[in-house]
C-alpha cells in the first residue's frame, strides 16, 4: 500500500508542476507580458493544461484509487494520507467527465478573451469583447452539461469552479435572507449625515502607496522570502508553489484606498496559502478549492482587521509619516471615520463593507440569467445598469466601470465566480468571533501592532489544512456548527452603529 500511495504521489506531482507552469504563464499575462505574447500565451496555456488534464484522467489513476479505498477507508477521514487519497478522487470523478479538448479550447479562449477585456476596458468598448463572452457564455453551459441531472444549470459551475458541493438554490436563500436585512440598514445610514473623505482623494505619490502597502502586508505576516508583489489591472494572487506565493495590486494616485486595501485584501488570500502545511506540496491538499474560504480571509484581514480603528492606532502615525502634506493635519478618528464611509458607489472592489454584498448579489443574479438563457450577451450592459440603479441607486455613465470592470467573466467561465465573496464576508465574521472567543484581546494587540497570535489561531484552525476540507466542514471545526449570518449583522451594525449612530 506504501509503494501505491507514493505512486499517487508522484502523479500529483507532475500535475501540480504542470498547474505550477500554467500559474506562472497566467501571471506574466497579466503582469509583465508585452501585448504582441497573447496569442503565444493563449496557446501555451492550452496546451499545458491539456497535459495536465491528461494526466488527471489517466484511467491507471483511477485503478490506483480503486486499489487505494481500502486503505482510506482504514484510515481516519481527517488523517493527511484518507484527505490525499479523498480529494483526489474527486478531482479525477469530477475532470474525467470533461473531454481534454475542452479544457485545451476552454483555457485558450480564457487566455485570448483577457487580452481583448485588457483593451476594452481602457477603451470603454464592450463591442469588443462581446463575442468572446458569448462564446464564453456556450462554453458554460457546455461546461455544466458534462454534469447531467443537474438542478441548476449553474450548480456543476460553481462545483466545477469555486465551491464544490454548493448549489444555486442554497445560495438563493442565503442571499435573500441577506439582502432583506442590509437594504434597509444602506437606506438607514444614507439619511445619517455622511463623513468627510475628500483627504482620502489628494495626491498620494504610486512609489510611496505601493512602499506602504507592502509595508502593511509584511508587518501583518506576509512572507516575502515566499512572495512578491506586482501591478496589474485587476489584482489576484497566485500560488506556483508553496514556496512562491505572489499578490498583485493597483494604484491610483487619487484614491489611496485602492492600492492600501486592494493589498490587504490579497494579503489574507496569501496568508492563506503561505499557511498550508508545507508537506501538502505538490498534492491537491496544497489547493484551496472554496472561494468562500478564501475570501473569508482575505475579507477578514482587509476588512475586520484593516478597517478597524485598533489597526490604525498602530499604522496611522506611519502613514502621517509617509504622507506628511496630505494627512498630517488629519486626525485618526477623522482618517477611521473616512476609510469606513458607506456610500452606494459603482466599483465592486472599491466597496464599503456595507454596500459590498449588493454589488455581488447582482453579479450572482445576472450570472444565472444568463446562463438560464433570460439574458443575452448583448442585453448585459444594460441590465447592468438597471441593477445598479434599482439597488444602489447609482448608475455606470460608461461600460468601463459597470460590465466591464470585473475580470472574472472575462477570464474564466460564466457562473460560479462572485458567490464566494459574499459568503466569505459572512464567514469573516463567524471565524472573527470565534477567534475573539479565544483571544478577547485580540484588537488589543492590533493597536500595539502585534497580529501574532490571529495568524497563528487563523493557520492552526484553518491554512495548514490547506484543501483538505470542504467549506461545511471546515466551518463546523472552526466553530461548531453551520454557516450562519448573525454574527457578521452582529458585527456591521455594531461597528456602523458607532460610527453613524445606533442602527
Ligand atoms: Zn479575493
Amino acid at each position: 500500500m506504501e509503494t501505491r500511495l507514493a505512486e499517487l504521489r508522484k502523479r500529483m506531482q507532475e500535475i501540480a508542476d504542470l498547474q505550477g507552469a500554467a500559474a506562472v504563464l497566467h501571471w506574466d499575462q497579466a503582469t509583465y507580458m508585452p501585448a504582441g505574447g497573447a496569442p503565444g500565451r493563449a496557446r501555451q496555456l492550452a496546451t499545458v493544461e491539456r497535459l495536465a488534464h491528461e494526466k488527471l484522467t489517466d484511467p491507471q489513476l483511477g485503478n490506483l484509487l480503486e486499489e487505494l479505498r481500502a486503505l482510506e477507508e482504514s484510515l481516519p477521514y481527517d488523517s493527511d494520507e484518507a484527505s490525499l487519497i479523498r480529494v483526489t478522487r474527486r478531482l479525477y470523478e469530477r475532470a474525467s467527465r470533461v473531454p481534454a479538448d475542452f479544457v485545451s479550447e476552454l483555457a485558450w479562449h480564457r487566455a485570448t478573451t483577457y487580452d481583448a477585456w485588457a483593451r476594452a476596458r481602457p477603451a470603454n468598448d464592450f463591442a469588443l469583447v462581446r463575442p468572446f463572452l458569448e462564446r464564453t457564455l456556450t462554453l458554460s453551459r457546455e461546461l455544466a452539461d458534462f454534469f447531467p441531472g443537474y438542478d441548476h444549470v449553474a450548480d456543476p459551475l460553481i462545483d466545477y469552479v469555486s465551491e464544490p458541493g454548493l448549489k444555486v438554490a442554497t445560495v438563493r436563500a442565503l442571499f435573500s435572507e441577506l439582502r432583506k436585512e442590509l437594504v434597509p440598514l444602506v437606506q438607514e445610514i444614507a439619511r445619517r449625515p455622511p463623513p468627510d473623505d475628500s483627504f482620502l482623494h489628494r495626491g498620494f505619490p504610486t512609489d510611496r502607496q505601493l512602499a506602504f502597502s507592502l509595508e502593511v502586508a509584511r508587518q501583518i505576516g506576509y512572507d516575502l522570502q515566499r512572495g512578491r508583489m506586482d501591478l496589474t489591472l485587476h489584482p489576484f494572487t497566485t500560488t506556483f508553489s508553496l514556496g512562491d506565493v505572489r499578490i498583485t495590486t493597483r494604484v491610483r494616485q487619487d484614491d489611496l484606498s485602492e492600492a492600501l486595501f486592494g493589498t490587504i485584501h490579497e494579503t489574507g488570500h496569501a496568508l492563506y496559502e503561505q499557511g498550508i502545511d508545507p508537506a501538502f506540496e505538490g498534492t491537491p491538499l496544497a489547493m484551496v478549492l472554496s472561494s468562500g474560504l478564501h475570501e473569508s480571509q482575505s475579507r477578514l484581514w482587509e476588512n475586520l482587521v484593516g478597517r478597524s480603528l485598533p489597526f490604525w492606532n498602530h499604522f496611522y502615525p506611519r502613514l502621517q509619516e509617509v504622507f506628511p502634506e496630505v494627512l498630517g493635519d488629519v486626525p485618526l478618528e477623522a482618517f477611521y471615520r473616512a476609510i469606513n464611509r458607506v456610500r452606494p458607489s459603482l466599483i465592486r472592489t472599491e466597496a464599503d463593507e456595507v454596500t459590498y454584498n449588493l454589488h455581488v448579489i447582482l453579479r450572482f443574479d445576472l450570472e444565472l440569467e444568463l446562463l438560464e438563457g433570460k439574458l443575452t450577451v448583448r442585453e448585459l450592459p444594460d441590465a447592468w445598469r438597471e441593477r445598479y440603479r434599482s439597488d444602489l441607486g447609482v448608475v455606470p455613465p460608461d461600460d468601463r466601470d459597470g460590465v466591464l470592470q470585473d475580470a472574472h467573466w472575462f477570464e474564466g467561465i460564466i457562473g460560479g465566480a462572485f458567490q464566494g465573496y459574499t459568503i466569505g464576508n459572512i464567514l469573516a465574521a463567524q471565524f472573527f468571533e470565534a477567534a475573539q472567543r479565544e483571544h478577547p484581546d485580540l484588537l488589543h494587540q492590533f493597536a500595539r501592532g502585534e497580529f501574532r497570535t490571529l495568524l497563528e489561531w487563523l493557520r492552526d484552525r484553518i491554512y495548514r489544512h490547506g484543501g483538505k476540507f470542504t467549506l461545511a466542514e471546515m466551518v463546523e471545526r472552526v466553530t461548531g456548527g453551520p454557516l450562519r449570518i448573525e454574527p457578521y449583522l452582529i458585527y456591521l451594525r455594531q461597528k456602523y452603529g458607532e460610527l453613524y449612530g445606533p442602527l
